[in-house]
């Protein structure tokens, strides 16, 4: 049989689409191999939202030069946004990249692959953008407890930094039928937890449904016991949707939705589409109804024109709404952005300052937010050992709080109430009280 070794880098999307790629070539025969030096096709499915994602993704099929010289018949793909964003110019820095597929594209995989075996074929590209989604049957992805579902892919707002809207496309959701068949598939299968995914999760739609109707039919799927959700934007949440999250249970009340900026120059700047005291009152709402929110966001420091009065606002917000975590980014222009053009005119080296004075600002608001919260018993859910100490297991409860506690690497996949006794700035430690199935 032959064999594929796929390596993604990027956002959860990519490393879900690298999974159902995979699943997909396992319905036409292929097996995936552990190691590059055991297969005969090198997929790599890139990012660029970032330049350093890109420089890593460029740097590692660079290096596949040797690996295909070294047996005959080998073939590099390059999937993904860097694919879509390049097109035909990648085969120029790249010559020895057989293929381009982007996020589009994936169902044509296996018939590429095919015209591949003609020795006349070369350098093959499919980039259209006709909004397909890939459908690939999930049960293959059994065997884990947690699993990624795309709700939708794409994205409709037209954030001046990102790159994601030229080389995803338009935002197109999946049919509920589709991803709630997916859910039982994957519950089935010993999956425990999914997370519904999607640019801005929470602007689908299809038809009368949107994301909170989702939202509850997963829950109510045997054997799902927590469904998460990423990424949500502002200026998509509804009342509706508040109320689902309101409700509880599995559904999680954990809400990765990125302010990106804590000054509302820089927010119209960016085309936000919000500015920071509407931002502000949404998470209030939240607050009042949903049980035991925890908020995380992303921020981008030293976008063109951001001034120290711009950042200082940015700090404040941070210290101010008490996020669980936050995700901050030194700004770089993308190729294919509407930001792009503009003068990045913020010196590398305040950029550098502003990111670790916000990651600094970040750790002291968790600090003493974690502080609140010792003596609490909470489920976790036991995802695997502690890189940093095997003799513990790493886990998180239903608002995302990252919790290490003493137990064995059998008891991956099953909730343990555990009690916090330790926090750092970024996590918990505890002990487990009563174990649960
Ligand atoms: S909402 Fe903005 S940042 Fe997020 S994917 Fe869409 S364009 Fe990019």
């Amino acid at each position: 049989m032959p064999r594929v070794y796929l390596a993604a880098y990027g956002c959860q999307m990519n490393v879900l689409d690298a999974d159902r790629v995979r699943d997909l070539l396992a319905t036409e025969g292929w097996e995936t191999a552990g190691e590059p030096e055991d297969a005969d096709l090198y997929l790599i499915n890139t990012c660029s939202v970032r330049e350093h994602a890109e420089q890593r993704a460029s740097a590692v099929a660079g290096s596949l030069k040797r690996w295909k010289a070294q047996r005959p018949g080998r073939r590099i793909g390059v999937l993904g946004c860097m694919a879509q964003r390049e097109q035909g110019e990648l085969f120029g820095r790249l010559p020895h990249v057989d293929f381009l597929c982007g996020p589009e594209n994936y169902p044509a995989l296996p018939e590429m692959l095919g015209r591949l075996d003609d020795p006349a074929v070369t350098h093959l590209a499919a980039l259209e953008q006709h909004g397909e989604v890939l459908e690939v049957e999930a049960s293959r992805r059994g065997g884990a407890f947690q699993a990624f579902v795309a709700v939708s892919q794409g994205c409709d707002r037209t954030c001046t930094f990102c790159v994601v809207p030229k080389t995803r496309g338009l935002e197109k959701s999946r049919a509920p039928e589709a991803i709630l068949a997916e859910v039982r598939q994957l519950a089935a299968a010993g999956v425990r937890e999914v997370t519904f995914l999607g640019q801005t999760v929470n602007s689908y739609r299809w038809e009368g449904t949107d994301l909170g109707d989702l939202l509850r039919a997963a829950a109510g799927t045997e054997g799902i016991r927590r469904v998460r959700t990423i990424t949500h934007h502002p200026a998509h949440m509804t009342e509706r949707l508040i109320s689902a999250f309101a409700e509880g249970g599995p559904i999680c009340p954990s809400l990765p939705m990125p302010l990106q900026s804590g000054s509302d120059r820089v927010l119209a700047a960016m085309r936000r589409g919000y500015t920071v005291d509407r931002y502000r009152r949404l998470v209030d709402r939240l607050r009042e109804r949903v049980e035991d929110l925890e908020l995380t966001s992303d921020f981008i420091v030293g976008y063109p024109g951001e001034s120290e009065e711009d950042f200082e606002a940015t700090l404040r917000e941070v210290r101010a709404v008490g996020f669980l975590n936050i995700f901050a980014f030194k700004y770089s222009p993308r190729p294919g952005t509407e930001a792009f053009p503009l003068v990045d005119d913020v010196p590398q080296a305040d950029k550098e300052r502003r990111h670790r004075l916000l990651l600094d600002a970040q750790a002291e608001t968790s600090r003493a937010r974690n502080q609140a919260q010792l003596g609490r018993a909470l489920e976790i859910l036991a995802e695997g050992p502690s890189k940093r100490d095997p003799s513990r297991l790493t886990g998180r409860d239903r608002s995302g709080r990252l919790v290490h506690f003493p137990g064995q690497a059998a008891q991956a996949g099953t909730f343990v109430q555990v009690r916090l006794e330790r926090a750092s700035g970024l996590s918990f430690s505890g002990r487990a009280c009563i174990e649960e199935s």
